[in-house]
């Protein structure tokens, strides 16, 4: 399986970042499968980054095949949505992204994906949904997917031109604003709307 994820898809964490262009496109990149960490396990701090941030992300479980898929009918694409944190080591990022060089390293390297259980998509409004992440008992970061520049069927449209999508593959459909640094000894607990999704421990 594979892991494609959307960069720069809320506005507001756009100028938090300091980006002020709007994409033309979804940007997309990628995660490998050993990315991946399920099931509450606790996240390890890399020693290779002084600066590893939370990005909270709706993601979506695709069940079918596709390839060039058109938006009208990507939602046949996906069956179940859930919640993801897409860490990011946001000091090797600023490097590669100063020298123009590509970022996988500070996207893809390993246990950089938890993702939690999923929920059938027809228990939620894809196009309306608050998202959110307390870190300690306190709400860091909050969002709704009706705020995305790149909705989910044009998501997966956009993809599916490059990537052949397959069963199993996750997408990552970008970070509302509030994005910030972990340390050991945090606990991150993630909602869909009221639904708790995610709850592990930085160590
Ligand atoms: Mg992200």
């Amino acid at each position: 399986m594979k892991i494609i994820a959307v960069g720069w898809n809320y506005a507001e964490h756009n100028k938090e970042l300091n980006r002020i262009n709007i994409p033309e496109h979804p940007v997309i990149f990628m995660k490998p499968e050993t990315a991946l960490v399920r099931d509450n396990k606790p996240f390890y701090l890399p020693n290779f980054s002084n600066r590893i941030e939370y990005e909270t992300e709706i993601i979506l479980r695709i069940s079918k095949m596709g390839k060039n898929i058109s938006a009208k009918f990507a939602d046949r694409y996906y069956d179940a949505i859930g919640l993801g944190i897409d860490f990011t080591a946001r000091d090797l990022q600023n490097e590669f992204k100063a020298k123009g060089a590509p970022w996988e390293i500070c996207k893809g390297f390993d246990n950089s994906a938890p993702i939690s259980n999923f929920l059938p998509k027809e228990e939620v409004d894809i196009n309306n949904l608050n998202f959110s992440l307390n870190i300690n008992g306190e709400e860091v970061q909050r969002g709704n997917t009706k705020d995305m520049i790149f909705k989910v069927n044009d998501i997966i449209a956009y993809i599916s031109q490059f990537f052949t999508l397959k069963t199993g593959d996750i997408i990552f459909t970008g970070t509302p604003v509030g994005v910030g640094p972990v340390k050991i000894g945090d606990h991150l607990e993630g909602y869909i709307e009221h639904n708790k999704m995610i709850d592990f421990s930085v160590c």
